[in-house]
Formats: C-alpha cells, sequence, structure tokens
C-alpha cells in the first residue's frame, strides 16, 4: 500500500501533516513516500511535475495531493507554472473522474452564508469530468481577428469536444454512484446553446436504460447554479462537464460553509486515485497553522475508502472527524462564537484522538 505523498506549495505542507499523522494513527502501516510538486518541486528541480515525482505517482496505489500554486510564480511560462503539476498527473494516470462530495456537517449550519434551513442536512455529490472539454480542446490560441467588426484586433479561441465514449463512461460512474445514494442524477449541460451539450444529453438520456432504476434529470448549467443556491438538497448526485463541474463543484463547496471542509478524488477507470483538498494552496495563509485541515483529513477517508480497499477505516477517520465537530473544536474559517478556536496542527492532533 505505497500512497505518494505530495505536499506542495502554501498550505499545503501544513494539510498534509495533519492528514499523515491520522493516517500513521490507524492500524495499517502504510509505505508513505513523499515528493515534491508544484512550485516547490519548480524551485528544486526546475518543473513542477519532475520525472521522479511523476514515477512515484505511478507506481503509488493512490496519491495524496496537497495544494499547489503561489502568485509569485504567475511570472513563469505556462507550462512551468504550479497548477500544470495537477493537469500533468490527471493526464498521465488517465484521472477522469471527478468526486466532490459536499457536506454540511449539523454542527456548522452557522457557517454558511445560507439559511439553516435550505443548508441543514445537505449531502450531495458532484461528479466531474476531468480529461475533455474546452479545458483540452484543440484549436486554441490567440490570433488576429477575422470578424469584419473587429478585424485585426486579438480574438482568443478554444475548442469544446466531447466524444460519446468520454462521456458515457462519466455518466456510468454518476448512475453507479446514485445507486448506492439516493437514486437520482442530474445531468447538467448548456444544451441549448452548446452542439456538445446537446450530444452530452443524448448520451446520458440513452444511458439512463441501463439504471431503470435511477431517476435522471437535465438541467442547464445556469439554472443548476441558481438551485444550488435556491434548494441545493434538491440533489443527490450531479453529473457534468469539465468547464460547468470546475465552477459547480466551488459554488457547492460554499455552501457548506468553508471550503476547508471539502474533501475531493480524481479517479482512474480501476480506482486509482489523487485525493486533495477542494480548495487551493491559500498563500495568504501559509505559515500561520490557522489552516483547516479536515478537507485533507476527509481527502485521506476517500483514498483508504475507494484506492485503498480499507471502508473500516475510512469510516472511522469520517467518524473522528464528526467527533471532533461534535466536541466544539473549530479551526478560525469555520469559527462561531461559543465554540473552540484550534491551530491546523491541534485539529490534527484532535482528530487522532478522537480515532481511539
Ligand atoms: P484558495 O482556495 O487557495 O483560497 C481561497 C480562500 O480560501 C483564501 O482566503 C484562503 O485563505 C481560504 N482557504 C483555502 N483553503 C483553506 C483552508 N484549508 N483553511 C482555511 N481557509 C482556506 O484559492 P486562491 O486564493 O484563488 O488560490 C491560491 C493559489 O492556489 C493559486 O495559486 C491557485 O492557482 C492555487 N489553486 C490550487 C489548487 C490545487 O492545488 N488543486 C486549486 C485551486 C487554486
Amino acid at each position: 500500500m505505497k500512497i505518494a505523498v505530495l505536499p506542495g506549495d502554501g498550505i499545503g505542507p501544513e494539510i498534509i501533516a495533519a492528514a499523515v499523522s491520522v493516517l500513521k494513527a490507524l492500524g495499517p502501516k502504510f509505505d508513505l513516500e513523499f515528493a515534491p510538486v508544484g512550485g516547490a518541486a519548480y524551485d528544486l528541480a526546475g518543473h513542477p511535475l519532475p520525472p521522479s515525482t511523476l514515477a512515484l505517482a505511478q507506481s503509488a496505489a493512490a496519491i495524496l495531493f496537497g495544494a499547489v500554486g503561489d502568485w509569485k510564480y504567475d511570472i513563469l511560462a505556462r507550462e512551468f507554472r504550479p497548477e500544470q503539476a495537477i493537469l500533468g498527473l490527471r493526464k498521465h494516470l488517465g484521472l477522469f473522474a471527478n468526486f466532490r462530495p459536499a457536506i454540511c456537517y449539523a454542527e456548522l449550519t452557522a457557517a454558511s452564508s445560507l439559511k439553516p434551513e435550505i443548508i441543514g442536512g445537505l449531502d450531495i455529490l458532484i461528479v466531474r469530468e476531468l480529461n475533455g472539454d474546452i479545458y483540452f480542446g484543440a484549436p486554441r490560441g490567440i490570433r488576429e481577428s477575422s470578424n469584419p467588426l473587429f478585424l485585426g484586433a486579438r480574438e482568443g479561441f478554444d475548442t469544446m469536444h466531447y466524444s460519446e465514449p468520454e462521456v458515457e463512461r462519466i455518466g456510468r460512474i454518476a448512475f453507479e454512484a446514485a445507486r448506492k445514494r439516493n437514486k437520482k442524477v442530474c445531468s447538467v449541460d448548456k444544451a441549448n446553446v452548446l452542439e456538445t451539450s446537446q450530444l452530452w444529453r443524448d448520451v446520458m438520456t440513452r444511458l439512463s436504460q441501463d439504471y431503470s432504476d435511477v431517476e435522471l434529470s437535465h438541467m442547464y448549467v445556469d439554472n443548476a447554479a441558481m438551485q444550488l443556491v435556491k434548494a441545493p438538497k434538491a440533489f443527490d448526485v450531479v453529473v457534468t462537464g469539465n468547464l460547468f463541474g470546475d465552477i459547480l463543484s466551488d459554488e457547492a463547496a460554499m455552501l457548506t460553509g468553508s471550503i476547508g471542509m471539502l474533501p475531493s478524488a480524481s479517479l482512474d477507470k480501476n480506482n486509482k486515485g489523487l485525493y486533495e483538498p477542494s480548495h487551493g494552496s491559500a498563500p495568504d495563509i501559509a505559515g500561520k497553522n490557522i489552516a483547516n485541515p479536515l478537507a485533507t483529513i476527509l481527502s485521506a477517508a476517500m483514498m483508504l475508502r475507494y484506492s485503498l480497499g480499507l471502508p473500516t477505516e475510512a469510516d472511522r477517520v469520517e467518524q473522528a472527524v464528526q467527533t471532533v465537530l461534535s466536541q466544539g473544536y473549530r479551526t478560525v474559517d469555520i469559527y462561531t462564537p461559543g465554540t473552540q478556536q484550534l491551530g491546523t496542527r491541534e485539529m490534527g492532533e484532535a482528530v487522532v484522538k478522537a480515532l481511539s
């Protein structure tokens, strides 16, 4: 059970340290191998995803990832920017299915900007396709416009596309996930405007015939953005493409009060995965021991369940997180009066204690 541990930049090393202490406190012995990634790797080896880091990720059963990025790297050419490490790992490891649960713990309803009756008990899952869409489509670039109205002006262009098999494989993952939950899939697209979305919708509709026990609905992305704020509990599993999923999953994250609570998993076809918190490297709070490590600890729990086949250990970690919240422990991002504020390290220690 070799786990590649890639802490990255900003708060990455702090939140990963907390998650590693939780893994070490569990019964099974994991082979934890660390490697630099992102800006830290660029500083050390001149590339955000050095060959040795990629080789470790390829040979491991799973990857536990902190976060990458810092504004000081914005001056670098795009291929050397820290965020390229994530895209590179997704591409090289064939990670096409992103799972982002958005759960609002009863203890944290006050930390959400939405009313408790809208958010209390929220438990939805966003399934985002990760390997296709406009993020990877060609051609793309910046050229001289040939539009008579803007002739000669610089214009940017990108290409959106999805093939039927790409939609089908993410669709099946969503239907299968729904079967283990409340048996509802909402497929989000923009089929009233985009051809790519029309094909997406056709494939989802056809697929639904294989899953007659799951209810399929379709929603345009603009409406989905509204409904997520208006009545998020009406959703169960939301499945969508790379671009729409990028935006909607961050919106769903904020419903729960803090992005510091939300884990994610990116899986390949064999359930090997990269596990990371949904947030970024938060350079504004790095090194201050105030970042919330719970999203990373919950990502480690997803890793135990999906890639390492250890559901009991995964349950134990999730239960321990629930326990520390019930005990009133909070990091600053989820703090409300009457609760006890802890630092990153201390929150990790509280989860370790709750495990026993
Ligand atoms: P961010 O998610 O890093 O931070 C947004 C806000 O949330 C900040 O105020 C931050 O302090 C807060 N925050 C984030 N995580 C937190 C935590 N665990 N506990 C408490 N507060 C937390 O997004 P950003 O500021 O837009 O981006 C910062 C850097 O992260 C950029 O370089 C960006 O490219 C990168 N980024 C990386 C990833 C990734 O590694 N997967 C994802 C998103 C952004």
